[in-house]
């Protein structure tokens, strides 16, 4: 596998290095001290003796989902720690939030199936932080479309103990272009396309004005919950926003006040396979008669509704008290095993601790890796972490993130920070060969990464070939091991021990990037 690792490598991105300008020919360019033969080391062992398919196995096939709050969650943070001990990591520790997270919600059980117009198996899963039925129910189906809440008094009285079709499913037309890809040579070293003018219906308004109408519709939504809950229905339904029978299934409508408040009890709500929606959905318009069983039990924890970060780290030599921090989020959603989101940043991250501390490695600075948990409710863990660390901030040379599903890592972006283009620049050029080519201007943004910037620490993540991560696999019932590319896992984590090994041993600390306006905590 490996073999075959590097002869593809080599043949795939042979025309990358010719294409990219020669990093040692650009005279304005800082000079780091690069030890070819530690560059070696570590893609020996990173690619050769890896730990990143027994990782990425047990993290995904025997720990599973990982819900902030769940059950999963916390047999993650044990395992990790105990891994980090294993190492021999110093400082393992779970760090506490400074603020309460919630409750925790898992699945117990779910059984559905259509019983008219035919029988049939539902398939869904329920919405994170979702009610239960009271046992098993049958329910009527009813369509609920309404724009605003004055279309609301037409279906008043009518819901209660039916199965509620929360509008019409999207149209998605076919794939007639293969969407699996990684990124072209030519792609990731062209100037950065300029942004997107907004379409639809919302194109002519001011950014500003865009952002009133999402908080009006957000009202809207919140305002449609609270009056369907006093309808009294048996469970509301939701298509999938992908095709193929893809379940795509992040939090619940009710999931802000069922989290926070020990004695709230939403409805029963599910995320239905597109195609069942659209057959249940048509059926209905046309006047015909739909029912269905339900038999939906979720579970609340009350009894620790703290979140927890876990960190390790390996201690510096001469510049100890500085430190270079490595990261990613180790919180998934429910539905899949968190395997492209995040299991494959964390298991790469995991995986260049393993490195560095295996080969013995000289750091002057201190490496640390912190694995986020409550990422996927709003960047929660990271931005709790910054908030209760904020004296050590400024010894923090670099935070760096892996977070965008399994392909290699290709480049970075420098975060709008020019003064680090030269530095990653440099680091990249003994990599080439691995796919590793691109340090581009500008800012990439939805994951932890973020916490750190805005609160002025350099933070930076890495750019990853797509793979299928943005329309398969991230938030979906099938985010499992076989969507990992475990070759491209192995690149990555050897990409980031390298870079992790420059930073921590370069004389000065990485040059601090403009604050963004506006942000910060
Ligand atoms: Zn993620």
């Amino acid at each position: 596998m490996i073999a075959s690792l590097r002869a593809s490598a080599a043949a795939a991105f042979l025309s990358l290095a010719a294409a990219w300008p020669a990093v040692a020919q650009q005279p304005a360019a800082v000079q780091e001290r690069l030890d070819l033969s530690v560059a070696q080391r570590i893609r020996d062992e990173g690619l050769d003796r890896s730990h990143v398919d027994s990782l990425a196995e047990y993290l995904t096939d025997v720990i599973g989902p990982r819900l902030t709050g769940s059950t999963g969650m916390r047999r993650a943070d044990e395992w990790v720690t105990q891994t980090f001990r294993q190492w021999g990591l110093a400082n393992v520790a779970l760090d506490p939030w400074d603020s309460t997270f919630g409750r925790g919600w898992e699945r117990v059980n779910y059984a559905g199936r259509i019983l008219e117009p035919f029988i049939e198996p539902l398939s869904a899963q329920p919405l994170a932080w979702s009610g239960s039925t009271r046992g098993t129910v049958t329910c009527p189906v009813v369509i609920l479309e309404v724009q605003d809440t004055t279309q609301l008094e037409q279906f008043a009285g009518k819901l209660k103990g039916a199965c509620v079709l929360r509008g019409a499913p999207r149209v998605i037309p076919p794939e007639f272009e293969p969407i699996v890809r990684r990124f072209s040579a030519d792609s990731l070293l062209a100037p950065p396309a300029p942004p997107r003018a907004p379409a639809g219906p919302l194109a002519s308004l001011t950014p500003e004005q865009r952002r009133e109408r999402f908080q009006q519709m957000r009202a809207v939504a919140a305002r449609v919950n609270a009056w369907l809950r006093g309808q009294q229905p048996a469970a509301i339904l939701e298509p999938s926003n992908w095709t193929y029978g893809i379940l795509l299934v992040q939090g619940g409508p009710e999931a802000g006040p069922a989290r926070d408040s020990a004695n709230y009890e939403p409805l029963p709500a599910l995320i239905v396979q597109q195609e069942e929606y659209g057959t249940m959905y048509r059926n209905v318009k046309a006047g015909r008669a739909v029912r269905l069983e339900l038999n939906v039990q979720n579970r609340f924890l009350n009894d620790d509704l703290r979140s927890y970060n876990a960190v390790a780290e390996i201690p510096g030599t001469d510049k100890a008290n500085e430190v270079v921090m490595i990261g990613g989020h180790l919180d998934s959603w429910h539905s899949g095993t968190g395997a492209t989101d995040n299991g494959a940043g964390t298991v790469v991250m995991m995986e260049a601790m393993r490195i560095l501390k295996t080969l013995n490695l000289p750091l002057r600075r201190t490496v640390r890796i912190a694995l986020w948990s409550g990422e996927e409710e709003g960047l929660l863990g990271s931005r709790a972490w910054v908030r209760k660390h904020a004296a050590e901030l400024g010894l923090i040379s670099t935070y760096l993130n892996v977070d965008n599903g399994t392909g290699r890592l290709r480049g970075i972006w420098d975060q709008m920070d020019s003064a680090a283009i030269p530095i990653f620049q440099e680091i990249f050029a003994p990599y080439q060969d691995l796919g590793l080519v691109a340090v581009r201007h500008g800012n990439t943004g939805g994951t932890d990464h973020l916490s750190f910037v805005a609160a002025g620490v350099p933070g930076f993540n890495y750019i990853q070939d797509p793979i299928e991560y943005g329309f398969r696999t991230h938030h979906s019932n099938i985010d499992t091991y076989e969507h990992l590319e475990l070759d491209d896992l192995k690149q990555a984590a050897t990409v980031v021990a390298w870079t992790v090994y420059v930073l921590a041993n370069r004389d000065e600390m990485m040059p601090k990037g403009p604050l963004p306006a506006g942000r910060g905590f």
